[in-house]
């Protein structure tokens, strides 16, 4: 397929943005989990490199690759699920606003499948269940106002972990003693909406 800037630059503002916030999600987990999300998400991009050629299915495909293949913990596993649905969809298909929320739709049940969340567990999935949400009822509007609306829902559904007890993951552990602390991936799906 041929390559779509707004996709290239998407992902690796994506990247950039979580690259220069590892401490902050180390101590997010820190204070919430068992402290590796961080270094797990450093692990994941560190292989990542901007290849200009690159179709939208390849872009996704190659952060999905770092996340299964070098990344450790429950996030690399999810993470890498959740890019590789996404580059399926795109695949042949190209971004558009509906094949963008197929994609996420598709990630989202991969996640929930093999993690078993539902909304309100204090995970990833407070944030990409609105998103995913938002771009479904998206319709047909461009694909830049799609993902701005679905970075606003992510970001609400993100910022609603701080005030849940974490359900699932090693955050589950310490119970009430995560209440406050914003769930790390969660903030992390906002960014990768945010960063469109
Ligand atoms: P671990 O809990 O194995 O140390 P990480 O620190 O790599 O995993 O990732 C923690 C993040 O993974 C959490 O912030 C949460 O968003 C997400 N997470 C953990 N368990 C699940 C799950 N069962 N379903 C969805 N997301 C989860
Ligand atoms: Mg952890
Ligand atoms: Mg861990």
């Amino acid at each position: 397929g041929a390559a779509d800037p707004f996709v290239t630059t998407w992902v690796s503002s994506f990247v950039e943005r979580v690259r220069s916030s590892i401490d902050e999600l180390t101590d997010l987990d820190r204070r919430a989990g068992d402290g590796d999300f961080g270094v797990n998400m450093q692990i994941g991009l560190a292989d990542f490199a901007v290849d200009e050629n690159a179709s939208p299915a390849a872009v996704f495909e190659i952060l999905a690759r770092g996340f299964l293949g070098n990344a450790g913990g429950t996030s690399g596993a999810l993470f890498g699920a959740f890019f590789h649905r996404v580059s399926v969809a795109l695949d042949g298909a190209g971004a558009s606003t509906a094949s963008v929320a197929a994609g996420v739709a598709d990630g989202l049940a991969a996640i929930t499948d093999l993690g078993g969340a539902q909304p309100g567990d204090k995970t990833m999935v407070d944030a990409l269940d609105p998103a995913a949400r938002a771009l479904r009822d998206a319709g047909s509007v461009e694909l830049s106002a799609a993902l701005a609306e679905a970075a606003e829902a992510a970001t609400r559904g993100a910022e609603s972990t701080t005030d849940t007890v974490a359900q699932r993951g090693r955050a589950s552990y310490i119970g009430d003693a995560a209440r406050g602390v914003i769930d790390p991936g969660a903030l992390v799906v906002s960014w990768f909406f945010a960063a469109a």
